[in-house]
């Protein structure tokens, strides 16, 4: 299938451009941009900043103005910003174009699918919905927030398995999660930045309608506390749930081990053979040496234990947030598509 890449040179853009080079589903056709690089060679617009080579194909492409009449594709992943996100998703969605979004803006609409495919596939369903009521043939279907998409990750087994009352999460989030240049080196090096602006509130929201029933969010409270600290890739969460029936850490740690879903099942390219991935070792996970665990695509979680306040567990949670937590969400998102017929 033909992909469109909006917003390419940013670091979620690169991030897509990475991984469509390596995916046996999805051929890269146009790659767009703001202004100030539309008409200009991709190579040459953008500072590359992926640990791979970016193939001369790709450099060679000539960036496109982010308007659906330019674009020739059978899919549009969007790494737009917010403000740029909110009127483009619409123009595309209204020309037939089928649209998976890393941005903000429409996550929390009721008929517009919030998908991390393990938690929440059936939520793909949304999409009649969307069709029906907005008089489009296209689509517009959104990833959550790098922070929420390893949590939610992190939480569903347990939400299948003992239910969820109260959860608090308190991060440590990468700078790339800023995007590029992102925060500026004398800000973030030998510091720890307690603020990144809408992100405790997103996290709130997202996490409850991802694990609800489609359309409808979920009951349990969420807590959240984010922090930006000196780490490029990789957000690292502590986790304190409290369960609605009682579990042990054991329990937790199997229901977590064991969990696979639909992408699994269905083998989607993207999907991990192991979406949560416990380690035993009482000093993991680390974002240097676990972020790239399933390609970037596995959330891994160690330190799992009782909670003394909560009568429940505490456990640290890890995952790549331009993979997991954007790019490789969304990719994912659109094979899930792909294989219920919505593509
Ligand atoms: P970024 O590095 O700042 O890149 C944003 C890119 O958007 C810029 O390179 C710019 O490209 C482009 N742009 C601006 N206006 C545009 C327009 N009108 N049309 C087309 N392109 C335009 O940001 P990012 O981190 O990649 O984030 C992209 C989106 O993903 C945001 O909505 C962000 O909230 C979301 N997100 C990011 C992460 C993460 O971990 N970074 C995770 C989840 C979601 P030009 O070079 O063409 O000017």
């Amino acid at each position: 299938m033909k992909a469109a890449i909006l917003g390419a040179t940013g670091l979620v853009g690169q991030r897509f451009v990475q991984l469509l080079n390596d995916n046996d589903w999805f051929e890269i056709s146009t790659l767009t941009g703001s202004d100030r690089t539309a008409g200009v060679e991709y190579g040459e617009a953008v500072t590359w900043r992926m640990e791979t080579r970016l193939k001369e194909r790709i450099a060679g492409l000539t960036i496109q103005p982010t308007d659906p009449k330019k674009v020739d594709a059978d899919v549009v992943f969007s790494a737009l910003p917010a403000e740029q996100a909110l009127g483009a998703e619409e123009n595309f969605a209204k020309e037939g174009f089928s649209v998976v979004s890393n941005a903000s803006p429409h996550r929390m609409d009721p008929d517009v699918p919030l998908m991390n495919p393990e938690a929440n596939f059936t939520h793909l369903s949304l999409i009649d919905d969307q069709r029906r009521k907005r008089g489009w043939d296209g689509a517009i279907v959104t990833n959550p927030n790098c922070t929420t998409a390893v949590l939610t990750l992190s939480l569903k087994p347990i939400s299948a398995e003992f239910g969820l009352r109260n959860v608090v999460m308190s991060s440590m989030q990468g700078a790339s999660g800023a995007g590029y240049p992102g925060v500026a080196s004398l800000d973030i090096i030998d510091n720890v930045i307690p603020f990144i602006d809408g992100e405790e509130e997103k996290v709130q929201r997202e996490t409850q309608k991802i694990l609800g029933e489609p359309g409808r969010c979920a009951g349990f409270n969420v807590s959240a506390s984010c922090h930006r600290v000196a780490v490029i890739d990789g957000h690292t969460e502590a986790v304190f749930v409290q369960t609605e029936k009682a579990a042990s850490p054991e329990q937790i740690a199997r229901c977590m081990e064991e969990f696979t879903a639909e992408p699994q099942k269905l083998n989607l390219p993207t999907a991990p053979e192991r979406p949560v991935i416990v380690r035993a070792e009482k000093d993991r996970p680390q974002p240097r040496f676990d972020r790239s665990e399933g390609h970037g695509m596995s959330v891994v979680v160690g330190r799992i234990r009782s909670d003394p306040v909560f009568s429940g567990v505490k456990y640290v949670a890890l995952g790549h947030n331009t993979i997991r937590g954007a790019a490789g969400c969304a990719v994912l998102i659109a094979e899930s598509m792909k294989s219920q017929g919505y593509l």
